[in-house]
This record gives C-alpha cells, sequence and structure tokens, in this order.
C-alpha cells in the first residue's frame, strides 16, 4: 500500500497539561513502553495489584492452547466488586458515579453508594426469577441509569451479558438472542429519542416471537407506558421496580474465575454480519482499568464524559467498566445530540462542567456541518482532554475539534480499537504524546504493532497487525471457534493477530490507521486507503464529510467514485466538483481522479454511525445490496441508489 497524505501538523501536549500528568514526558512514556514490551508479564501483574482479587494468579498468561490465550489462569476476582465494592471503603463511597440526564430533561444522580445497593437489588432480583451464573442476559434498553446498573448486576452473579442498541430492529435482536441462547431479556417500555418514544417492549415482544429460549423478561419503566401501552405477558414478564422493591439491599459478588465469560458483544457490523465477541473477566478488567487510567490521564476530580452508547463496545469498555473502576464521575444523556436543538452537547458540557470529552468522527463531522454558533453560546472552559473512536478522523475534522472545542488546548486523544481488543491499543498518550490530526500515533503498553504485507514482510505502509497477546484480547467468536481462527489468526499463520486494518507508519514511527483493508483502492496500480483519499475532500471549507470507492476500471483497474455531503445551506453544483477535481490534483495526482463524485445529503452509516462503504460499492456497481441489518437508515440508501441511477 502506499500513502498520499500530506498532513504534516504536530501538536506538541500543553505544559500545564503535562506537568500534572500521570505520564508527562516522551521519555516517561518510552520507558514504562518499554518495560511493558521487555517483560509483558511483571508489568501486567504489577498493574493487577492496583485491583481486587479474591485470590491471586498461579500464572499470568498461559499461550498453551494459542490463540485461545489465558490471562491470569486460578486467579478469582468479579468486575462487579472493583466498579463498585472496592469504592466504599474510602472517600469515594459519596461521591457521584453517575450524573444522568434524560432527553427530556429530567435528571438523577447515583453516588457510589446507590450504585452498590441499586446494583445489588437488581441482582437479587434477577437471581429470584433463576438467572444463573453463565446464563446469557440480553439488554436493550435505553441510555438509562438501569442500563449501566443491568450491565453491573449481570457481572456481579456472573451472568453473561449482552448488550443490543436500543436501536436494532426485532429481527436483529431474535438474531443475537438465537445465537448465544439468552435466557432473559432486560429491556424498558420505551426510551426518548428526538423527542419520540422509542417502543422498545413491543420491539422485544416481537423478536420473541418462536423464540423458546427466553422465560424472564424485566421491564424498567422508563416512558410510562405513554404513548406505547405495554403489553404485559404473565409468567414471563416482570416490572423492574416491583421485582427489585423489596430485595435484600445486599448480595455476595460471584467469585469469578479469571477466564469466567464475562459479556458476548455483537460487533457494529460495517464489513457484513456481525461476530459475537467473547470477552472474559480478569484480562478484560486489567486492560479496561489501566487504559481509562492512563489515556484519558482520569483524576478523583474529572467529570468524565463519553457520549457512546453503552450498546457499542465504547460504552462498555469508557463508559461502564473502566470509568467505574477507576471510581469516576460521569456523565450518561440518554438522547440525540440535536434535541431540542444542535446545541445540547454542549449545554450538558457547560451544565455538569465535563473535563473529559469522548466521542466518534462521526459526531464531530455532524457538530462541524451544524456550524460554530451552536458552541458559541456555551462555556466549554471546564474541558481538558478529548478523545475520539470509531473511525478515522480527517484531519480537517480533527483541527475542527481542536480549535473550536478544545480550545487549542485540550489534548486529543485518537483512540484506534475494535470490539475484539477489549481497549485502547493505538492512541497517544495524553501528557507525553505530541499529536498529528488523523493519527492515531503510539501503542498502548503492552502493544506491539507491525505493519505488513500479505506475505508477513515488515513494510511502511500495508496492513496492521499486533504481535503478542495483551490482556483485552478476544477469546473467540460465540458458538464459533473455526470463524474464530479464520478470521484473526490465519492470516500469517498464527504469527500475529490480523485486525483487518490498513495502517502507515510515518518518520516519527507513528502509525496511522488508512482504512479498512477490504476498502483499499488500486487506482493505476497505487492501493490506497480511503481515509486519505476522503480527507482531501473534507478539507474543502463546504464539505462535511466524503465517501470514496473504488469500481471496476477497464484502464485503471479500479475507478473512484467519491460521495459528498456539503455543510449545510452551502451549494454543491459543478463548481464545487471542479474544485474537488482540482484538490485531487493538487495534494495527490491526476491518476486519483474521481470518475464521478455525487453529492447526498447523508451517507449509509451503521447504527453506531461509521460509514459503510461496501453498500456504497454496491450501489456504484448496480449490485444487490449485502446485508443492511445494521444500517442506520434505510432511506439515505434509496435516495443514493436513486441518484446513481438517474445521473
Ligand atoms: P464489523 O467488525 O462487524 O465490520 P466494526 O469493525 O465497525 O464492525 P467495531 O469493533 O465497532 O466494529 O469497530 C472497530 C473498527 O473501527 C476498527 O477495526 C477500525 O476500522 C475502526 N476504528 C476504530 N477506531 C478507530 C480510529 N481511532 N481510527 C481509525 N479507525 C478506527
Ligand atoms: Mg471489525
Amino acid at each position: 500500500m502506499e500513502s498520499v497524505s500530506h498532513e504534516n501538523r504536530k501538536f506538541e501536549p500543553h505544559p500545564d497539561f503535562a506537568k500534572d500528568a500521570y505520564i508527562g514526558s516522551p521519555e516517561a512514556y518510552r520507558e514504562l513502553y518499554e518495560k511493558s514490551i521487555a517483560d509483558p508479564e511483571a508489568f501486567w501483574a504489577e498493574a493487577a495489584e492496583e485491583l481486587d482479587w479474591f485470590k491471586k494468579w498461579d500464572k499470568v498468561l498461559d499461550e498453551s492452547e494459542a490463540p485461545f490465550f489465558k490471562w491470569f489462569p486460578g486467579a478469582k476476582t468479579n468486575l462487579c466488586y472493583n466498579c463498585v465494592d472496592r469504592h466504599l471503603k474510602g472517600p469515594n463511597r459519596n461521591k457521584a458515579a453517575l450524573i444522568w440526564e434524560g432527553e427530556p430533561g429530567d435528571t438523577r444522580v447515583l453516588t457510589y453508594q446507590d450504585v452498590h445497593r441499586e446494583v445489588c437489588k437488581f441482582a437479587n432480583g434477577l437471581k429470584q426469577i433463576g438467572v444463573k451464573k453463565g446464563d446469557r442476559v440480553a439488554i436493550y434498553l435505553p441510555m438509562i441509569p438501569e442500563l449501566t446498573l443491568a450491565v453491573l448486576a449481570c457481572a456481579r452473579i456472573g451472568a453473561v451479558h449482552t448488550v443490543i442498541f436500543a436501536g436494532f430492529s426485532a429481527e436483529s435482536i431474535r438474531d443475537r438472542i438465537n445465537d448465544c441462547g439468552a435466557t432473559c431479556v432486560i429491556t424498558a417500555d420505551g426510551g426518548w429519542r428526538r423527542e419520540r418514544v422509542l417502543s422498545l417492549k413491543n420491539t422485544v415482544d416481537e423478536a420473541l416471537e418462536g423464540v423458546d429460549s427466553v422465560s424472564n423478561v424485566v421491564v424498567v419503566k422508563r416512558a410510562h407506558g405513554d404513548p406505547f401501552p405495554c403489553h404485559y405477558k404473565e409468567g414471563r414478564d416482570h416490572w423492574y421496580h416491583r421485582l427489585v422493591q423489596d430485595q435484600p439491599i445486599d448480595c455476595p459478588c460471584e467469585e469469578m474465575d479469571a477466564e469466567d465469560m464475562l459479556f458476548l458483544l455483537y460487533t457494529s457490523g460495517t464489513t457484513g454480519k456481525p461476530k459475537g465477541i467473547i470477552h472474559t473477566t480478569a484480562g478484560y478488567m486489567l486492560y479496561t482499568y489501566l487504559t481509562t487510567k492512563y489515556i484519558f490521564d482520569l483524576k478523583p476530580d474529572d467529570v468524565f464524559w463519553c457520549t457512546a452508547d453503552v450498546g457499542w463496545i465504547t460504552g462498555h469498555s469508557y463508559i461502564v467498566y473502566g470509568p467505574m473502576q477507576n471510581a469516576a464521575t460521569q456523565i450518561m444523556y440518554e438522547g440525540a445530540p440535536n434535541t431540542p436543538d444542535e446545541g445540547r452537547f454542549w449545554e450538558i458540557v457547560e451544565k455538569y462542567r465535563a473535563t473529559i470529552f469522548y466521542t466518534a468522527p462521526t459526531a464531530i463531522r455532524a457538530f462541524m456541518k451544524w456550524g460554530d454558533k451552536w458552541l458559541e453560546k456555551h462555556d466549554l472552559s471546564s474541558l481538558r482532554l478529548l478523545g475520539t473512536v470509531g473511525e478515522p478522523i480527517n484531519p480537517e475534522a480533527w483541527i475542527w475539534y481542536h480549535k473550536q472545542v478544545g480550545a487549542e488546548r485540550c489534548p486529543i486523544v485518537d483512540t484506534w480499537w475494535q470490539t475484539e481488543t477489549g481497549g485502547h491499543m493505538l492512541t497517544p498518550i495524553p501528557g507525553a504524546t505530541a499529536t498529528k490530526p488523523g493519527c492515531a500515533t503510539v501503542p498502548f503498553f503492552g502493544i506491539e504493532p507491525a505493519i505488513l504485507t500479505d506475505e508477513g514482510e515488515e513494510v511502511d505502509a500495508g496492513i496492521l497487525a499486533i504481535k503478542k497477546p495483551w490482556p483485552g484480547i478476544l477469546r473467540g467468536i460465540y458458538g464459533d471457534p473455526e470463524r474464530f481462527k479464520d478470521t484473526y489468526w490465519c492470516k500469517w499463520d498464527g504469527k500475529y493477530y490480523f485486525p483487518g486494518d490498513g495502517a502507515r507508519r510515518d518518520k516519527d514511527g507513528y502509525i496511522w490507521i488508512l482504512g479498512r483493508v477490504d476498502d483499499v483502492v488500486n487506482v493505476s496500480g497505487h492501493r490506497i486507503g480511503t481515509a486519505e483519499l476522503e480527507s482531501v475532500f473534507v478539507e474543502h471549507k463546504d464539505v462535511a464529510e466524503s465517501a470514496v470507492v473504488g469500481v471496476p476500471h477497464e484502464i485503471k483497474g479500479q475507478g473512484l467514485i467519491a460521495f459528498v455531503t456539503v455543510i449545510q445551506g452551502r451549494e454543491h453544483d459543478d463548481h464545487l466538483r471542479k474544485e474537488l477535481v482540482e484538490m485531487i490534483d493538487k495534494s495527490i495526482g491526476k491518476f486519483a481522479r474521481p470518475e464521478r463524485i455525487l453529492f447526498s445529503s447523508d451517507l449509509p452509516k451503521t447504527r453506531s454511525g461509521k460509514i459503510m462503504r461496501r453498500l456504497l460499492r454496491d450501489i456504484a456497481e448496480g449490485k444487490e445490496l449485502g446485508n443492511t441489518t445494521t444500517l442506520a437508515d434505510p432511506s439515505v440508501v434509496e435516495e443514493l441508489q436513486r441518484q446513481y441511477e438517474e445521473a
């Protein structure tokens, strides 16, 4: 592969930030990193001492059945204990754990003591209806405190949770429940989204038609049955408030083996049918604990806000498990970023004085599209660190984030990782790493990246690979060990983990993610990642977002089709097309001129907000569309199909 990027801006950590940071200099990072690579077992064992164990491990890493790695075999612990109980002993007992705001503006604050009580009651309620260690529990809830409580209650009793994002359809829920054989579903009568109530319970009822494994459904009253009165099935359904009302306020934690399954989570489905990723207890616990501490430089008085939904891995690792193990105070918000208006997020930052803000490039591009005026109305001076995750961030979006949100003061951590990796893998260390717009920079401790060809030769630009196992690594794909081996381990004969992304290393040794290997285009012999091409379009002042795909071309091998979204209120016409072509000519070269540029009001995205290039490719090639179950808004694709055929 080759790189066509000309991005070379660099931003040193602000001295005020670095001076108080856990890791405050490049030397401090290097020293710890080298230690973590020279003797990973010693490094992880030392870090593990910061957590609570019922019994210590016999060994740190067991590779005897690779790629089915075991971390901390012999140890016994409980993640809920480490997220909640251990904070009750000291000053954190009455600290706010969750500051929650509903979309209509209602609020709740739960201290760690409150969380402990509510989780114990919930856990006892689940036990009462027969949920046991090892049972799979599907959670289909809006972003309300009960979502976090449900996850922790499962972890407390050793039930395996599988959270399903509350925007998914009945069919998607059914597929997931059938795949893992869940016996219990936790849902709500509804949740607020864009001033409307999503009828979650009705969707669950529909999903459960013909499903035999589920014998209990717990229903949280959130939308008060109005305007969707919800059906109550005697014997199967239980109102949450009644179930927990008389439960004892204590519930012992199940002593879990290090490798007992903690949760199952289906990937976003950007590249195809979602995979049921398995994470287990001890390694995931330690990895989310340590990445949260160092990458967010999380301090006792921070107000942390990760805007993801708990339904994605980002929410598992950086709303529930990582921040709570670190006794963080965090903001949780139920609704849409543009309800009642496009300033909602900034209003929340101002209201609760958020200090750390972690979001996705898709959100950042939406904020840009909506315009700066929404930020200007609010005081964002409390912010001290920003983060992004989910997709490559275009340098122009990064610069906007840096200036408009971070006031050129806050470091930005561009965190590259996956559902499969459990936590951050490549990311700046905020007080130590000079950042570059659009670059995930350096590996976290214990992570040894390599950039390889298909044959396993090291190169500057090619396929990203990870050398050794780390504690947060997935332990399998539920029910399909062969697919697990094929997908992640066969590419280089088991020597490396294969994440499926392209990457390049620059002269400073920094790693840039170039996009997914499935999306790489080959134009006249140049193999180019989509991220860099798209970033050129986004540099134009009128462009908000862009997606580039390759289609077969007689002479070039592949020709480029560019889909471009313009900023609200700006013109999109042949003049803009001409300017965009000139930008490509100038920054890459004439060979990369797109065959066609299509303007659209939106792009097809997964429900987690990622661009689905494979569907754009299908549209451009006039093919039948592939798996569309994870698509957020099907009308976007229909519109593009129509436009494509007309143009
Ligand atoms: P599926 O595996 O089902 O196709 P998915 O890959 O979108 O879905 P996730 O685990 O949510 O599921 O996403 C991980 C992927 O997101 C990474 O492999 C990478 O392509 C992309 N990604 C995440 N963070 C970053 C980042 N900071 N920079 C670039 N890409 C990122
Ligand atoms: Mg993936």
